[in-house]
Order: structure tokens, then C-alpha cells, then sequence
């Protein structure tokens, strides 16, 4: 039984078990689309008729007949899209001005690993509303909060993104932090946030462990300590996690990291603090993903005027030099009157003022998300046989970005959670893992 729960489990990773099961199985459901947005052609086609069964799409085109007996759903007067990518958040941390003046040391400090799962829940509903239908959950979620998140979500107890999870992030000893050396060697207290792995039997080991406690990404800290990770150690993290077939994003905020990083061949890059000219130069000769986390100047107190100039010239640049981009937000904090997912969208101020063409914006956080996501064939965009998720929108985004500001609809495996503005989430709550007890 666990050779058979452990395949299952590979073959989820694999992408390859994304529907077991849905909620809307057997019923057909139309969506009149009044348009409807390919961002990877950049297009828009008008009334299309969306087809939808057992959770995935069946048909999509301006003259499918829709069958007797079928639900249908208008939304002809809207645009719709396939479902936006946070390529980097934390869904089970929140940081907060008060009362830890947004020092999220205090946070771990203050905050149980269980809390902070339900936390995770609510931040995933609120992302889902605010039409993010993928989530890559980059760590810092306490003692694997992000793994029980997924597995709540596939199983089928909540709604929520598709979520991306990485385990504990694993550094050199301390992690992203200075503990003291009672804190550290007494209290522990970097763990459960931090992995430590300073030696290659070390890192093997904390691949493993991420990967056998649900991890589906695994996330590093290249050089979060002066001495940091070299070259074949990153590389190291690489084979490793890739015998569970999982890729690894480094936390990059040197040069010197990023050249390291970029070097042994990592998947994707977070944060742009280390990006130069140079190293976008690298990165799209060898396709590795920006992972920025642009945080706009308008979420008054998580940026300055002079890191924010930065943060736009450093994705201008990487959109000259054509660096493959995912719209990330590392937006794990609260602002008070917004949802996380409202918080989430606001990062693209900085998209905006960085000058980026609104299709590009659009596929940053959609075709691009998918890929980095590595779902391109299985969820993200509005394909037959794809499980069924997509969004819609009073304005058109092509046109203006900020109208994914006003997420109207929102679908998930084929079931409606958003109509009208107002979550409906009601089908998607159970009282048992209607999806599969195994799903890991
Ligand atoms: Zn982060």
C-alpha cells in the first residue's frame, strides 16, 4: 500500500494526477464567453461558447453546441481568461505592523505552525478570488503548513489555488537569519523555518526530507551567508531534487550568488536584488525564470522610493534582454482593508511603470507562470482536456491591466467559486477527501 500511495504520489508530482476525481463530474457546463483572451497569442475572440465536464475542458469555440440538459453560465458580457500565476508568495506567513512592526522573526516566534496553516487557507481563498488560480508557495510556512495547504486543496476539504509547495527552505546553518547561539543551538529556533545543510551529505539529506514530507519544488538559499553555496553545490540541490523530479528556485540577492546560481543551471531566480545587466544576459541565454517579487511603492512601508527605482530599471532590463519573466509578489504581509489577493494584484504598478506591454504583463502571470509552474500541459490555459480554471473580467486587460483588478468570475476543476463578484464556494467544502484519501 505505501509503494502504491508513493507512486501515486511521484505521479502527482509528475503533474500526471491533477484530476482524480470533480465535483462537477457528469454535468456539462457552457460558458458564453463575450471575450475571450489567449495571452499566449495574444488575441482576443468574441462570443465563444467554453464547454466544461468532469472537471476539464471539452470544447472551446465560437460555434460548439451546447448540449441539452447543460448548465449554462452567460458571461457575455465579460472578458475571459485562463487563471493568473503568483509565482512567489507565502500563503502560511503574515507579517504584520502590529505587534511585530513587520519583523517576521517575531512572527515565527509568535505564531503556531497549526494557526498559521489556517491562515494558509484563508490567504489561498483569498488569492482564488482575486483570480489567482496557481500558487508557488515558496517556503517560510512554519513545520510544512504549505504541504498540508496542497494536500487540503487536492483532496478536496477547501478551496484554493493550485499550490506549487517547497518544504522548508534549506540554507547553510541560520538560514535567511542571525540567531543568537542560545537561540539557535538551545531553542532551535531557526528550525522549522530553515533546513540546514552545510555539506553535501547534508544537502542530499534535506532534498530528501522536503521531498518525502510533500514538497513539489524545492527552494534554496544560495547566498543568504557571505560564504553561501558554490557552484557544485547548487548543482548538487539540482540532481538531487531532480531524482524526485522536482526543480529548485534559489533565493538570490548578490551577483555573486546569481552568477553561481546561473552557472550550475538553477530553474528560476527570486528577488532581483542580485540581477544585473550581466546576469539577465545569462539568464536568457540559458532560459532561467525571474522570479523578481517587483513590490510596488503604493504597499506604503514594504519598499523605499530608491529600492523601488531600482526594483522598475532591474525589470526593465530584464524585459529588454528578453528574461523569461513570472509576475512574483513575496507579498506575505498584511495591509490593513486589503485581501492578500488584492495585495498580490497591486504589484502591477510596478510592471506598469517599468513600461511593459500589457500582453506581456498578461503572460507574465498566466503562460509564463504556467511553465515556471511546469502545469502547461495539465492547468493554466483554456485548452481541451486541460482542467477546467479561468476568470472574468468587467474591462479588458489587454487594454488595461488594471482591469484584473475586477476579478468577476472565477472557476477552479470546473466548478464556479466567483459569480457576479461574490464568492460562492459552497461546492467545494466536504466533509472527507472526496478527491482521493491518498493524494499526498
Ligand atoms: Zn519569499
Amino acid at each position: 500500500m505505501h509503494i502504491v500511495t508513493k507512486a501515486k504520489a511521484i505521479a502527482f508530482h509528475a503533474g500526471l494526477l491533477v484530476l482524480t476525481a470533480s465535483p462537477a463530474a457528469a454535468q456539462v457546463t457552457a460558458i458564453r464567453a463575450g471575450r475571450l483572451i489567449d495571452p499566449e497569442a495574444g488575441t482576443v475572440t468574441m462570443n465563444q461558447i467554453i464547454l466544461i465536464e468532469g472537471g476539464r475542458f471539452q470544447a472551446i469555440g465560437p460555434n460548439v453546441a451546447i448540449p441539452p440538459g447543460a448548465e449554462v453560465i452567460d458571461l457575455s458580457q465579460l472578458t475571459v481568461l485562463p487563471g493568473l500565476v503568483d509565482a512567489h508568495n507565502h500563503l502560511a506567513l503574515t507579517y504584520k505592523t502590529v505587534p511585530e512592526n513587520n519583523v517576521y522573526y517575531l512572527t515565527y516566534v509568535l505564531e503556531s505552525t497549526p494557526l498559521r496553516a489556517i491562515q494558509a487557507a484563508s490567504n489561498g481563498i483569498q488569492m482564488l478570488s482575486a483570480g489567482f488560480t496557481i500558487v508557488r508557495d515558496m517556503g517560510n510556512n512554519g513545520n510544512y503548513a504549505d504541504t498540508a495547504l496542497r494536500i487540503a486543496i487536492e483532496q478536496g476539504w477547501i478551496p484554493g489555488p493550485m499550490i506549487v509547495n517547497s518544504g522548508i527552505i534549506i540554507g547553510g546553518m541560520g538560514g535567511q537569519f542571525w540567531p543568537t547561539p542560545e537561540m539557535a543551538m538551545e531553542k532551535n529556533i531557526v528550525y522549522p523555518e530553515y533546513l540546514d545543510a552545510d555539506t553535501p551529505d547534508e544537502i542530499v539529506k534535506a532534498v530528501r526530507q522536503n521531498a518525502l514530507f510533500g514538497a513539489t519544488v524545492i527552494k534554496i538559499c544560495v547566498d543568504c551567508k557571505p560564504w553561501g553555496y558554490s557552484v557544485d553545490d547548487i548543482r548538487l540541490f539540482i540532481n538531487e531534487a531532480g531524482k524526485a523530479g522536482l526543480k529548485v528556485e534559489g533565493h538570490v540577492q548578490t551577483v555573486d550568488g546569481a552568477r553561481r546560481a546561473i552557472e550550475a543551471g538553477i530553474w528560476s531566480i527570486a528577488h532581483g536584488g542580485g540581477l544585473t545587466d550581466e546576469m539577465h544576459k545569462l539568464m536568457a541565454k540559458k532560459g532561467i525564470w525571474r522570479a523578481g517579487t517587483e513590490t510596488p511603492l503604493t504597499l506604503v512601508g514594504h519598499t523605499t522610493e530608491g529600492r523601488y527605482e531600482r526594483t522598475v530599471a532591474g525589470l526593465r532590463n530584464a524585459y529588454e534582454n528578453n528574461v523569461p519573466l513570472t509576475f512574483s509578489t513575496d507579498a506575505d504581509y498584511y495591509i490593513p482593508g486589503m485581501t492578500r489577493g488584492e495585495v498580490a494584484i497591486e504589484f502591477i504598478e510596478t510592471w506598469k511603470a517599468a513600461g511593459i506591454p500589457n500582453v506581456d504583463i498578461l503572460r507574465a502571470m498566466t503562460t509564463n507562470g504556467y511553465l515556471v509552474s511546469e502545469t502547461e500541459n495539465t492547468r493554466g490555459p483554456i485548452r481541451a482536456g486541460l482542467a477546467a480554471d479561468l476568470i472574468a473580467v468587467g474591462g479588458n486587460p489587454l487594454e488595461s491591466i488594471d482591469a484584473l483588478r475586477d476579478v468577476q468570475f472565477v472557476m477552479k476543476d470546473g466548478v464556479v467559486f466567483k459569480q457576479n463578484g461574490v464568492m460562492t464556494p459552497e461546492k467545494f467544502f466536504h466533509g472527507g477527501p472526496v478527491n482521493g484519501w491518498n493524494i499526498r
